[in-house]
């Protein structure tokens, strides 16, 4: 409890300091940018000058980048939560996935045709399966492996940990045989911005925008992993029924044929 205190703490510390500061801080960017350009016009070709002018520019665009994923991060839209299959959007995102992995990562999902209702905005989802399939796929890196999504319900019964919910609870688990990660790496897995990617490949907040998202869904997020054994990481959502969520959705929002 007092971990997710502290991550919720963080979280709130990264969202001021992007509200805030960000927006100022990508128009200073702009100035460096801009004139890291006029001065290249200036400087010799191929002198010193000139590439050290070049080296700022590429870090100059490279914190724009970084902000860029703040700003996106703190606009984040509030989302309009809805009954959703969650086997339709594992479908959606291996499908998305499938054309660009590389043909050595397979994908499958255990009970494709079941039907785990969860409340949540789509894109929510969608963004959450989605970073943790590509957390995956770029921990196989260009290695042999495979991912393993299986969604699964689980009756309350099952848990000992989690509030009793007469509509269960909707269990998502990603698991890849990559090379893992450290105790360190775990302890860290959900601080914003860390990364032990490259400058430029990672930004360290794709597990804090799923970690949130999951909390604002009232669900929980484990992981397990050790080096050389893969991860898995394990998402529980409150599960509902389709009676349940007519009232949360306006009329024109309620798809044909579903009652
Ligand atoms: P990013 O992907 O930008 O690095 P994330 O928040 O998505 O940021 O992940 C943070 C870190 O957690 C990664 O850099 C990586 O070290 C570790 N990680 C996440 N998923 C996995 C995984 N499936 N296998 C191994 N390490 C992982
Ligand atoms: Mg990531």
């Amino acid at each position: 409890a007092r971990e997710q205190v502290a991550r919720a703490q963080k979280l709130e510390a990264v969202g001021l300091l992007a509200g805030g500061i960000a927006h100022d801080f990508n128009n200073v960017l702009t100035t460096i940018v801009g004139a890291a350009h006029l001065a290249a016009l200036d400087a010799p070709e191929g002198s010193d000058i000139a590439m050290e002018i070049e080296q700022i520019d590429i870090a100059a665009q490279r914190a724009q980048s970084l902000v860029h994923g703040l700003l996106t991060f703190a606009r984040r839209e509030p989302g309009k939560p809805q009954a959703i299959n969650l086997c339709d959007i594992v479908r959606e995102v291996t499908r998305l996935l499938r054309a660009s992995l590389p043909p050595t990562i397979h994908m499958t999902c255990a009970d494709e045709h079941g039907k785990f209702l969860v409340m949540a905005d789509h894109t929510h989802l969608h963004q959450i399966v989605m970073n943790l399939c590509r957390n995956a796929a770029e921990a196989i890196g260009g290695a042999e492996g495979s991912i393993t999504i299986s969604v699964t319900k689980l009756s309350q019964g099952l848990l000992e940990d989690q509030k009793p919910r007469p509509e269960g609870w909707v269990q998502l688990e990603i698991r890849d045989d990559g090379p893992g990660m450290s105790l360190e790496t775990r302890k860290h897995l959900f601080d914003p911005f860390f990364t032990t990617k490259p400058l430029g490949k990672g930004s360290g907040l794709g597990l804090v925008v799923v970690a949130g998202l999951v909390e604002e869904m009232g669900g929980t997020i484990s992981v397990e992993s050790a080096p050389g054994e893969g991860a898995c990481f394990t998402i529980r959502l409150p599960g509902t029924s389709q009676s349940e969520a007519v009232p949360e959705i306006t009329a024109k929002d309620i798809p044909r044929g579903h009652e």
